[in-house]
């Protein structure tokens, strides 16, 4: 790996860091764009009607889109997730837990930084903020610039595409899977289903929902009961509604919101600057002796 500073790469084989030699990555996070995209899923009952990478193969469909629109590297996308408690015992879900979980995200961006990327930004797909919102304070401890989203959050769509707010193998998920990867939807086995809300729903904030005053993000609570008694066929919402147009103005949508985001990353903090200016492998045990590296002053601001 000697000579890996003297590739003087302006273009990369993939958006895909896989699908790079080791070499290709650094020299690109070194001279081209140091962001990089992880995309998150799950591996989890989706119905009848689609498969069990649902979550999974609409983070990588969403994540992809935005690393070509942006020049961001996409790194490749654990399947697994983690899962609130009432997904635990669910025949065909796979569930990691939030302890596993907090681990394998905060390995994977410290590794990516090794290859010398500064700012990360991690699309889920799945209700796992419980951990990736962990995940992303301890790396901020250590200064890896991370920002944590859900799709469907960050889309906020609040029923402007969607009839219905997003909750489970339902109308926006599978008009996603439709626009994405028709090849693994069966409408003719899509219906409607629910589960048993345990406080009225108008408390919660529904998935892609605007909040407004008296209401809870619909994980601040366990609302549900366990999925394996309260669900008849897996679903929660209404995936006859779903198509591939309402699929399309989802996706290319949440990837422009996206591409504004990394594009101000890419302008306001130039490539090879950390926008959290040090760096504290030692995490919580050290966070008062930070150093600021030399593009930023001893109070943390970046120098002119
Ligand atoms: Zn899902």
């Amino acid at each position: 790996m000697k000579k890996q500073t003297e590739f003087k790469l302006n273009k990369r084989d993939s958006v895909w860091f896989q699908e790079n030699s080791a070499h290709v990555n650094i020299a690109y996070a070194k001279e081209v764009c140091d962001i990089a995209i992880l995309p998150i899923g799950a591996i989890e009952q989706h119905a009848a009607h689609a498969p069990t990478g649902m979550d999974t193969y609409n983070a990588i469909g969403i994540a992809e889109k935005v690393g070509e629109a942006t020049g961001a590297m996409v790194l490749p996308c654990p399947m697994y997730g983690s899962h609130p408690h009432h997904h635990w015992g669910m025949p065909g879900t796979i569930p990691l837990t939030y302890e596993t979980h907090i681990g394998l995200l905060t390995d994977i961006i410290r590794g990516a930084a090794v290859a010398g990327f500064n700012k990360f930004l991690i699309i889920s797909a799945h209700g796992q903020v419980s951990s990736t919102i962990v995940a992303t304070h301890k790396l901020g401890i250590e200064g890896l610039f991370t920002i944590s989203s859900t799709w469907y959050d960050f889309l906020r769509d609040d029923k402007n595409v969607l009839e219905d707010y997003m909750w489970h193998a339902d109308e926006a998920e599978t008009s996603v899977g439709l626009y994405l990867y028709p090849q693994f939807i069966k409408m003719d086995l899509a219906e409607a289903g629910g589960g048993t809300p345990l406080i009225d729903s108008s408390w919660k904030i529904a998935p892609g929902q605007a909040a407004g005053p008296g209401m809870l993000y619909h994980f601040e609570g366990t609302f549900g009961l366990p999925e394996k008694d309260d669900l008849e066929n897996g679903v929660i919402g209404d995936p006859t509604k779903a198509t591939l147009e309402k699929g399309e103005k989802c996706v290319e949508g949440v990837v422009s919101h996206y591409a504004r985001l990394v594009n101000e990353l890419k302008e306001n903090f130039p490539v090879g600057i950390n926008p959290l200016g040090f760096r504290n492998p030692g995490g919580y045990a050290t966070a008062a002796e930070i150093v600021y590296d030399k593009d930023h002053d001893q109070k943390g601001q970046l120098k002119k």
